[in-house]
């Protein structure tokens, strides 16, 4: 079987995040992570008018290939990989559910296990600031420690990955978990796992699949 070059596997993510439904027209955007850079979705494009040659070289000082406007986003992408070598891949999306949560502002707690596969007990909010800025980059820093995804106030969410199709999976089960607290507040107050429940259900996930997960 043939390897993906880079850019063709952010071209494939770019692609199923549309697909999937995880983004429309051109909000969202992907990032992965090269030897002396990435490579980042570029502004403004919607996923059915990318190609393997849109995609757009940022070196590690945040210096874009000459002739290519990089995501706006590009300063988080950048701080994120920088700041957690253990991830290679970065996607963000507009989602329906996450981003119906992350405009009420809440933190996503723990009434399902699997809100351990974001790594921690829950999944913040990051507070609001404006897109495209290194404001937006350092809250959601901060709401990403230690974890693998967030949400961003009245915009939308970050997941993170070993690789771009790891990512883009942590992205799909954030929305799924989204959509399930929301079906919830609409019946009343969640019932919650306890920290001891918790702490138990990431030993298990230690031993789960094929993983011998960093992220
Ligand atoms: P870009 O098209 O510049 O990547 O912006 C989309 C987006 O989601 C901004 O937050
Ligand atoms: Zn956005």
């Amino acid at each position: 079987m043939t390897q993906l070059t880079p850019a063709q596997q952010l071209l494939q993510t770019a692609q199923k995040m549309a697909f999937t439904g995880l983004n429309k027209g051109t909000s969202g955007n992907a990032s992965v992570r090269l030897e002396d850079g990435f490579l980042v979705t570029p502004s403004g494009v919607p996923a059915e008018q990318l190609h393997v040659d849109s995609m757009v070289y940022m070196d590690w000082q945040g210096r874009a290939e000459a002739g290519k406007k990089p995501s706006s986003e590009w300063r988080f992408h950048l701080d994120i990989l920088q700041a957690r070598p253990e991830v290679n891949a970065v996607v963000h999306c507009h989602s329906m559910f996450a981003t119906t949560i992350a405009c009420m502002g809440r933190d996503v707690p723990p009434f399902h296990y699997m809100i351990a596969t974001a790594g921690g007990d829950t999944i913040r909010c990051a507070p609001y600031a404006l897109f495209g800025t290194q404001a937006l980059s350092e809250v959601a820093l901060v709401a990403l420690h230690e974890r693998k995804a967030c949400l961003l106030a009245h915009h939308g969410m970050i997941a993170l990955g070993r690789d771009l199709p790891h990512a883009l999976a942590v992205a799909v089960e954030v929305e799924n978990l989204c959509e399930q607290y929301w079906r919830l507040l609409q019946i009343g107050e969640p019932r919650l796992l306890t920290s001891a429940q918790m702490q138990a259900v990431h030993a298990q996930f230690k031993g789960y699949g094929q993983w011998r997960d960093p992220v």
